[in-house]
């Protein structure tokens, strides 16, 4: 009897090992599943045939295909406009197309450098004789800005886009056959192509020469200057394509998984850092975010917790501005209220030397609390900022927390060397362990209160003065419209607000982000100047000091 009841006695402790034995064994399996799982996606989605992902290209549209399979075999419900997809347009505005060339005297004037036609210009071909000096009927006309800057120097309603245009009009019933424009004072004239231009074309092509072609190609007024001219302008649109799935647990509020799939193709786009026309694969940016958010979605399917419903949202255009988190918050897809933003963008990289960083710390104060309770053999670095240039950015704009997953940049980062075999696919799986662990310990949470944060600094290195506002590079209109202005900074300090369209500092105007970037090289700390904007129909001009 003694005996059978020691016997007895050790049995649960056996079966308390053996299950114990089989739960470690299950979850080595599962670690195996999931590493290969993420291997495979990043595999096939860094693979050369799908040519760098690049929005709107075959590449991405492959891509969009796979995830959609994906999406369907896991059994997770569509929530696109069209099935899983949502569909939208990249409008790029106009271009100056490769055709465009300029001969004068046999020598090719360099397009931007020495000239550039007019965005409003006629299309076409011309070959002609002219002398700058003479206006002969059949020939093309020169004008030299000169007196129009000079009479309007003090004239705030100056407009030389006007005059040009006006004038390109006038010279054109007199029988031109083409308006050369060029400005032979220091006056700074604000000429620009611009991309953005919407206005009826003009019927003679209209061209500015710079000061360098002025002066390269043109010093001589009384010559005969042979010359054999094709302006080509094209509008671009792109069509992208996000990707969205949804698990609906019924639940009042909606969490939302996102990650971009697009990358740079063959850097188009001039978003590459470095020169090569090869392609840009991008297996951390964002191969690894993608395969990442695949993974999550199908252990949120097998177990989710039940207090929230999930979004699954890949993202396109991101590397062109965040164009696909931007589109679906202004085009939701889905009606959601929702609780809080997951990005993962480049988590295919933790190392030694790289550790998880996790943004987005300070857009409620839940997540200092959950962070206390979360166990992970990773090491993390917080950074409290809710912007960045990422999608979470967009949803933080929209006053949702976020939090923003991150291994780190790296030498290979927009480099055609971001390869599948660099990444490390053990530190990726423990990346999704940890945010879907995050998404358990925030289940009981309800909705998480927003807090704003500290705008990190843009731009630092190469510019002396800034207005503190985040522009919104998927405007398409002439000047710069403001996303949100950056807390404490000069911007909101002036009372500029998210919406506003900013026209002109000082004697400099801009047509977009880039020429908004030139003019703001031009100026100091210290400096004073003028700033106009546009609010609405009202036209604006504050006295700002850098
Ligand atoms: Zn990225």
């Amino acid at each position: 009897m003694k005996k059978l009841v020691l016997v007895l006695c050790f049995l649960p402790l056996l079966t308390l090992a053996q299950s114990k034995r089989k739960q470690r064994l299950a979850a080595e399996k599962a670690d195996a599943t999931l590493l290969a799982n993420l291997q495979k996606h990043v595999q096939y989605l860094a693979d050369d045939q799908l040519e760098g992902r690049r929005t709107g290209t075959r590449g991405e549209t492959m891509a969009m295909e796979y995830l959609v399979q994906y999406y369907q075999q896991l059994g997770i419900p569509a929530a696109g406009s069209n099935g899983y997809v949502q569909p939208f347009e990249i409008n790029e505005g106009k271009k100056i197309d490769a055709t465009t060339t300029w001969w004068v005297r046999d020598r090719e004037l360099m397009v931007m450098k020495e000239y550039f036609p007019l965005a409003y210009s006629a299309q076409g071909s011309l070959a002609s004789k002219p002398a700058m000096v003479l206006s002969e009927k059949g020939q093309p006309w020169f004008l030299d800005l000169k007196e129009i800057l000079e009479e309007n120097r003090n004239n705030p309603h100056f407009d030389v886009d006007e005059v040009i245009r006006k004038q390109a009009e006038s010279v054109r019933t007199k029988g031109a056959t083409a308006l050369l424009v060029y400005n032979s004072t220091s006056i700074t004239d604000n000429v620009q192509f611009n991309k953005n231009d919407k206005t009826t074309p003009s019927a003679i092509p209209v061209l500015y020469i710079t000061a360098e072609g002025f002066r390269n190609h043109f010093s001589d007024p009384s010559a005969s200057l042979p010359m054999e001219l094709k302006v080509s302008i094209s509008e671009k649109t792109r069509q992208a394509h996000n990707v969205v799935a949804f698990i609906n647990n019924n639940a009042p509020h909606t969490v939302i998984l996102g990650a971009h799939y697009d990358h740079l193709g063959y850097g188009e786009d001039k978003n590459a850092l470095d020169t090569a026309h090869a392609i840009h694969n991008g297996a951390d940016d964002n191969a690894s975010g993608t395969a990442a958010l695949m993974e999550l979605a199908a252990m949120l399917k097998t177990k989710a917790p039940a207090g929230n419903n999930y979004l699954i949202i890949h993202f396109s255009g991101e590397e062109l501005g965040l164009f696909g988190s931007k589109y679906w918050l202004e085009h939701p897809t889905v009606k959601i209220s929702p609780n809080y933003m997951i990005n993962m963008d480049m988590v295919g990289r933790y190392d030694t030397t790289h550790k998880l960083t996790v943004g987005g710390y300070g857009t409620s104060p839940v997540w200092g609390e959950l962070w206390k309770t979360l166990p992970t053999t990773l090491r993390t670095h917080f950074d409290s900022t809710g912007s960045g240039p990422s999608d979470h950015a967009s949803f933080y704009r929209a006053n949702i927390p976020v939090q923003f997953f991150f291994t780190g940049s790296h030498a290979d980062y927009h480099k055609a060397s971001d390869d599948w075999d660099k990444i490390n696919y053990a530190g990726q799986r423990e990346v999704v362990k940890l945010v879907y662990n995050l998404i358990g310990a925030a289940d009981t949470k309800g909705k998480l209160s927003f807090a704003k944060t500290a705008e990190p600094q843009v731009g630092r290195a190469t510019f002396t003065v800034s207005l503190g506002i985040m522009p919104d590079y998927g405007y398409s209109g002439t000047g710069v419209r403001v996303d949100g202005v950056v807390p404490g900074k000069l911007a909101e300090k002036t009372g500029l607000q998210a919406g506003d369209i900013l026209l002109q500092l000082g004697e400099f105007k801009f047509v977009d982000v880039m020429s908004y970037m030139q003019s703001l090289k031009k100026f100091n700390k210290g400096d004073k100047t003028q700033l106009r904007i546009r609010r609405g129909s009202e036209e604006k001009t504050f006295e700002i000091t850098f």
